[in-house]
């Protein structure tokens, strides 16, 4: 009987493979500050590095394959996906890199998306130039965009210098191609969405949960994705990349 359900499944899968992908999670995970939290800014933003070795670890120990946008289409396919990213292009971020060259191997390469605002490269507590060429150059990272000046998007007019020239300056630094943007405080409307259409595939929200294809329009555009945060345990962790 069970042999005939798993008959009944693989012929399912393989008669309509959207409606078996259809219901694929994809969680994609959200980080600002991996440092130790010193009393300025939001103490939430930040995830220690004890903290953030522990959850890649788990990632690693259970078999997850981390993703960065160029591989998107590919999350269908594996078992595990699962996207890592990190907004504002915080100097403590080179703190991921130490730890994912501690962690990577045979089984598990590390990877993770850098959303960075262009303007405030360089500037104090920010990654430099120097920085995003070697992240991008180490093959762990892919620096995307974050505006050029961290705007509410909805708020503005000229979105010109927000998307292109902050994509246009990123790919000079780094050499590569800025094909997604994550909106500032998460916010994107009907304007935002058809204007970041021009530049980029992918358009990050901060709306909560794991991402479900569900073939609508502009649905790369308003993808999910869920903080950890400083309080975040291992349990709830695991929660959210298992996708609940
Ligand atoms: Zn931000």
């Amino acid at each position: 009987m069970k042999k005939r359900i798993l008959l009944l499944t693989a012929w399912l899968m393989i008669l309509f493979p959207a409606t078996t992908l259809a219901q694929k999670k994809i969680p994609i995970l959200v980080y600002h500050s991996i440092a130790e939290f010193k009393g300025t800014g939001q103490k939430e933003l930040y995830v220690t590095p004890e903290n953030f070795q522990k959850q890649m670890e788990y990632l690693k120990a259970n078999s997850f394959t981390p993703l960065t946008f160029e591989r998107w289409e590919e999350a269908g396919r594996i078992a595990k996906p699962i996207f890592i990213t990190i907004d504002d292009g915080y100097k403590n971020n080179l703190s991921v890199a130490t730890i994912f060259s501690k962690i990577s191997g045979a089984t598990f390469q590390p990877a993770a998306t850098l959303f960075i605002i262009s303007d405030f490269v360089g500037n104090r507590n920010r990654l430099s130039e120097k920085d995003l060429r070697q992240l991008a150059a180490s093959g762990m990272f892919s620096v995307q965009s974050h505006t050029a000046t961290h705007p509410d998007l909805t708020k503005i007019a000229n979105y010109e210098y927000e998307l292109w020239e902050s994509k246009r300056k990123i790919e000079r630094i780094t050499g590569k191609p800025v094909i997604a943007i994550s909106y500032p405080y998460g916010n994107a409307n009907r304007k935002v969405i058809n204007e970041t259409k021009k530049y980029y595939q992918f358009g990050l929200t901060t709306t909560p949960g794991p991402f479900v294809k569900r073939n609508k329009p502009n649905e790369n555009y308003e993808l999910p994705r869920t903080y950890v945060k400083y309080s975040t345990t291992l349990e709830e962790f695991a929660r959210i990349a298992a996708g609940e």
